[in-house]
């Protein structure tokens, strides 16, 4: 589908909750997310620590289980925790995923945080969720950060945290000359060309700014923790 913003109308004006277009091929057994993009978050980072410490548990939606594999569904409605003090069939040395399933409240994604539970015992977390498709009506684009494990965010001016907008096969990376460094400059170069006030996602790559571009290609912007204000993404259009 030939998506333009502002085609859908993926915000409720009241509750500024983010809506979702789910694609279907039946004959597939494909259900997936059409427009955003899937994200996966670790909890390693201040930013993800931050992030998930607002995420609210919930029952299993249609959201959630297009999230995971679809043989992964049944699983999303027994957690751990409703199998209470159940003993798991865990074998010795081996793991068993649990999945729980969660919204954030803020902008309405539904998430589905993993763990791993290896003879009883909680396992690193991940969390999956889809990326807003942009901030919410009267949010402004405060800073853009890169955390120390490589995920992309954005602090609002009026500092909220919020994954960064994303549209599905946009993606974004840092580091080397391709799609998704290019992807994220066009994002980072609309931003900075309105002054923080269109934050939607799925920018054309030819809209890059040739600054904004080089910063993303190089191995300046890798791997290490990074925050740009907007005023910092003026300035790179700028120079
Ligand atoms: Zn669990």
């Amino acid at each position: 589908m030939a998506y333009q913003y502002g085609d859908l109308n993926l915000l409720d004006p009241i509750k500024g909750y983010l809506h979702f277009v789910i694609q279907t091929e039946l004959r597939l057994g494909i259900a997936s997310g059409s427009l955003n993009a899937e994200v996966s978050i670790g909890l390693q980072t201040p930013e993800a620590r931050e992030w998930t410490g607002r995420l609210v548990r919930c029952a299993p939606n249609a959201l959630h289980c297009a999230i995971v594999e679809p043989s992964e569904i049944p699983a999303l409605f027994r957690p751990c925790l409703e199998r209470g003090r159940e003993k798991l069939s865990v074998t010795a040395g081996s793991d068993q995923v649990c999945r729980h399933t969660f919204y954030d409240p803020e902008f309405g994604l539904p998430v589905v945080g993993r763990h791993a539970q290896h003879e009883g015992r909680t396992g690193w977390w991940t969390y999956d969720t889809y990326a807003p498709l942009g901030l919410r009506p009267g949010d402004s684009f405060g800073s853009f950060i890169i955390d120390d494990e490589g995920s992309f965010w954005v602090r609002t001016g009026e500092g909220l945290l919020s994954l960064l907008p994303q549209r599905r096969a946009l993606g974004y990376d840092i580091g080397y000359s391709g799609g998704e460094p290019h992807a994220l400059a066009a994002y980072l170069s609309q931003v900075a060309a309105t002054d923080g006030e269109v934050t939607a996602a799925g920018v054309p790559y030819e809209r890059a700014h040739p600054a904004i571009l080089a910063w993303t290609q190089s191995s300046a912007a890798d791997r290490e923790r990074r925050e740009l204000t907007l005023r910092d993404l003026k300035m790179m259009r700028c120079a």
